[in-house]
């Protein structure tokens, strides 16, 4: 078998919720939009409900389908895309709450299920989604008359503390919903760690729950392994790959792995990432290509069987940083060909 081994740690996942959550006083519900990051939204939500997770978030009504099979009735599921035209049976049928996002959604939803449960998005300054304080001073009596479950708005820099827009943001979310008496929410993992002022009643964690940045003390949770295809001698000079961007300049041994940019394995970390053999780092040389990765393992003693790419060596982040990108991206990007092993649960 050639398919690269997907390994998922239920008990980091879980552990990692445990810790978030510790670091707050209030509720921590948790954001499983992308697939669960891309872990698999089934066994992420079973696994997160378990560690005593009620509230989930995704960005999408049409993704609270699989989450709604998984979790069944009983926890809450908000949608930060809110109401969009054609959600309503899947609102009402799922029992989604859409997290509301300018006043042509609040008519929508008014219009189409009145007494369904909603929440309010507003815009503190990202100018992504949500209201903003003009459109919701004009609706904001409206709206609470039919008591929305939920207000939050989103941090756009918390995963760098010292930025101004945090309390800047944290202070116009302030301004906007002092003094109304509907649950509040404003943290996401970076604003989790910005610390209670921030907390309101209720975070929101994503990426730290899947053991990314910015949670720092996170537990790894993926593991990716990919069997070695065929491994070569070259000569002092000869070159590697699509383009043949890599000459050797020594004798060296090539390893080819079974994983490729259709994986995953972005093509941005080409000639840059590293792989892991035990304690030994072993470079990828030349391009990525869609199926295969060439590696130098010239230190290695013996030819290997499998190198690693994410493990107890390197984290999504350090991946991420070679090929210039987040750990968001690189584990939402994780392919479908891999095979999935899932411990810990
Ligand atoms: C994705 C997202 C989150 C989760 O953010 P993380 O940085 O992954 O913790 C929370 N809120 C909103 C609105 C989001 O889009």
């Amino acid at each position: 078998m050639s398919t690269g081994h997907l390994t998922i740690n239920l008990a980091a996942l879980a552990a990692n919720f445990r810790n978030l959550d510790r670091q707050t006083g209030v509720e921590t519900g948790a954001v499983v939009k992308a697939d669960g990051y891309g872990l698999g939204v089934g066994v992420v939500a079973k696994t997160l409900a378990k560690a005593g997770a009620r509230k989930f978030f995704i960005a999408q009504a049409e993704e609270g389908v699989a989450l709604r099979e998984a979790l069944g009735p009983g926890h809450d599921i908000f949608v930060f895309s809110g109401h969009m035209e054609g959600d309503a049976p899947l609102i009402r049928d799922l029992d989604l709450t859409p997290m509301l996002n300018s006043i042509d959604q609040i008519t929508r939803h008014f219009e189409a299920l009145p007494e369904h449960p909603f929440g309010i998005q507003l815009d503190t300054g990202m100018n992504r989604l949500g209201m903003e304080w003009s459109e919701w001073v004009a609706v904001a009596e409206i709206a609470l008359a039919q008591r929305p479950t939920l207000i939050m708005s989103h941090l756009a820099c918390s995963d760098e503390p010292d930025h101004p827009m945090n309390a800047y943001q944290l202070n116009l979310f302030r301004r906007m919903t002092d003094g109304i008496d509907v649950p509040r929410s404003l943290a996401a993992t970076g604003g989790i760690l910005l610390g209670q002022d921030y907390h309101f009643d209720l975070c929101r964690p994503g990426v730290g729950l899947y053991g990314g940045l910015p949670f720092g003390r996170a537990q790894p949770v993926v593991r990716l392994d990919i069997p070695v295809i065929q491994t070569r001698a070259l000569d002092d000079g000869e070159v590697v790959g699509y383009g043949n961007t890599w000459q050797a300049e020594r004798p060296s041994r090539v390893a080819t792995i079974s994983a490729g940019y259709a994986d995953g394995v972005i093509r941005a970390m080409s000639d840059r990432a590293t792989l892991w053999h035990g304690q030994v780092p072993c470079p990828l040389i030349g391009r990525v290509s869609m199926d295969l990765i060439t590696v130098d393992v010239t230190d290695l003693d013996e030819d290997p069987q499998v190198l690693t790419l994410l493990g107890p060596q390197q984290t999504v982040d350090e991946v991420a940083r070679a090929a210039g990108t987040i750990g968001y991206e690189i584990l939402t990007s994780l392919g479908n060909r891999y095979t999935r092993r899932i411990t810990g649960g």
